[in-house]
């Protein structure tokens, strides 16, 4: 299994989650390279390479899959094929195994590119209830909407939302009476359709 690590990239010792030193000059390393992923433990939206775990936002696609038809114990952690059981202690069954799926892994679903979301257009600003929806482009690439009080940060695709670590979700989490998510969708779909 390995993972291509986007060319545009970001990383920074700046900000609430900063990059270390070490990370960055690994990434800065492979940008637009395939980088082998350890398959020993298995995540829907990180990889353990040899010396890093990369989160989703770093790269660009994902080949020989190893997660494919596998799934984790929800109990103990360990990796289980589709068909099987984990049996490593009493109590695993009853917890089950969440298994990897084009739902819940976003390069699954889409293993050879990021969703595409187009560059930045700061006059394609548009308003949802009380939020301002805009795209940031460039080594970003994302949606932004914004109130006030809130700020959800967010790539969107055949009708999910993938959040800046990688996550896919149906919505983003805001109230229901704010705005329409339908409406919201729509626009997106709209956009992404050119
Ligand atoms: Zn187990």
């Amino acid at each position: 299994m390995q993972i291509k690590i986007r060319e545009n990239c970001f990383v920074s010792t700046c900000g609430y989650n900063p990059d270390s030193k070490d990370f960055i000059a690994f990434i800065d390393a492979n940008r637009g390279k395939w980088v082998d992923v350890e398959t020993e433990h298995l995540f829907s939206n990180q990889y353990n390479t040899e010396k890093f775990r990369v989160m989703d936002k770093h790269i660009s696609a994902v080949r020989d899959d190893a997660r494919i038809g596998k799934g984790v114990c929800v109990y103990c952690g360990s990796i289980v094929s589709v068909g099987e059981t984990c049996t490593k202690r009493p109590t695993c069954a009853d917890y089950g195994i969440k298994w990897f799926t084009a739902e819940n892994t976003m390069y699954i679903a889409h293993p050879n590119s990021v969703p595409a979301v187009k560059e930045c257009k700061m006059d394609d600003e548009k308003k949802f209830g009380s939020f301002r929806l805009e795209q940031l482009g460039g080594s970003l690439n994302y949606y932004r909407l914004k109130n006030a009080r809130e700020t959800f940060n967010f790539q969107y695709a055949d009708g999910v939302f993938y959040m800046r670590d990688g996550s896919p979700k149906k919505s983003l989490g805001i109230k229901a009476q704010s705005f329409s998510l339908k409406d919201l969708k729509a626009y997106l779909d709209s956009q992404n359709a050119i």
